[in-house]
């Protein structure tokens, strides 16, 4: 939007590359071009064309579970108050009794550091990012693409029910009410990004626990023997390493069904005892 923005559009495509990241950048008129609703005053921007996003994130959880239904798998809804580790694996708590494993994965997102603790006698430094996003079901058609605003520092996202607005971080904990004026104030934040503004009616703010770790990198990890598998902590792109997080944790928790067709990530930086 701004002039002044160029220095920091150029450092930021400098680091995306050095990282081997595709990214172009593109004058106002290929903006223009691309998204013709987006308004006049935009003079730049990067665009990296290896990116995708979800239009549907529920339905592709759905799709999962099923897939996971299907091929044997099943579910059981129990919220774990606690565990210790027993001769033959793990016994965990549930609010509808105890029940015992050979091997349990500990992966609650920002609620995971009171188990880990209970099984690993480890105290990781979690905490959580808050985040607020706003849903506008009028919003249909505006981008081709998710836009993030360099000088607003948010996204808005097309998906299959509407324009998603998101972003903002809010240290507040995990029990504290959401503060949903964050999620209404990035409607106000997009005013003047588009020719005409966005409609907000029946709009819908929602709240989210980003589970973060001081260094960003999540805690991928096998402890205890193989009694206990972690995933967690993959702050802002834990749906972006969802994916390639499973394939690590699937050869931990089975080191004899192979490797995977392709490499996967070493393992050393994501280990619980780092802290
Ligand atoms: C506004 C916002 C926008 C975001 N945008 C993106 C994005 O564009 N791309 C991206 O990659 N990431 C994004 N993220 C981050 C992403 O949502 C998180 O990194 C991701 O959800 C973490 O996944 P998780 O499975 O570890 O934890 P969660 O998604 O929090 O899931 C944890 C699960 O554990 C369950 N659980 C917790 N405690 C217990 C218990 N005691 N017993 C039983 N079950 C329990 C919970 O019910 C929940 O189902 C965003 C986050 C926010 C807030």
């Amino acid at each position: 939007e701004r002039a002044d923005s160029q220095q920091a559009i150029e450092a930021l495509q400098s680091r995306m590359r050095q990282q081997q990241v595709p990214v172009d950048f593109w004058q106002a008129r290929a903006v223009r071009d691309a998204a013709p609703q987006l308004s006049e005053q935009i003079q730049g921007g990067l665009f990296f064309p290896r990116t995708g996003h979800f239009l549907d994130p529920f339905r592709v959880v759905g799709e999962l579970v099923h897939a996971a239904k299907s091929s044997g798998v099943q579910f059981l809804k129990q919220r774990v108050e606690g565990g210790q580790l027993s001769e033959l694996g793990v016994s965990l708590i549930t609010d509808q009794g105890r029940f015992s494993s050979r091997q349990v994965l500990i992966a609650c997102g920002a609620h995971s550091a009171k188990l880990t603790a209970a099984l690993t006698g480890k105290k990781v430094p979690l905490d959580t990012e808050r985040g607020y996003h706003l849903m506008l079901p009028h919003e249909h058609g505006r981008l081709p693409f998710a836009v993030t605003s360099l000088e607003r520092k948010f996204i808005m996202t097309p998906m299959t029910d509407g324009l998603r607005l998101a972003g903002t971080v809010e240290f507040a904990g995990l029990d504290s009410p959401p503060t949903m004026e964050r999620a209404w104030q990035l409607h106000r934040l997009s005013k003047g990004l588009f020719k005409h503004d966005l409609s907000a009616e029946a709009a819908t703010p929602w709240m989210g626990f980003r589970p973060s770790l001081p260094d960003s990198l999540p805690i991928i990890d096998r402890v205890c023997d193989g009694k206990v598998l972690l995933a967690f902590g993959h702050q802002h792109l834990g749906l972006t390493q969802a994916a390639v997080t499973a394939e690590m944790i699937a050869q931990m928790a089975s080191p004899l069904i192979g490797a995977q067709p392709h490499s996967l990530p070493a393992t050393a930086p994501y280990r619980l005892d780092r802290f």
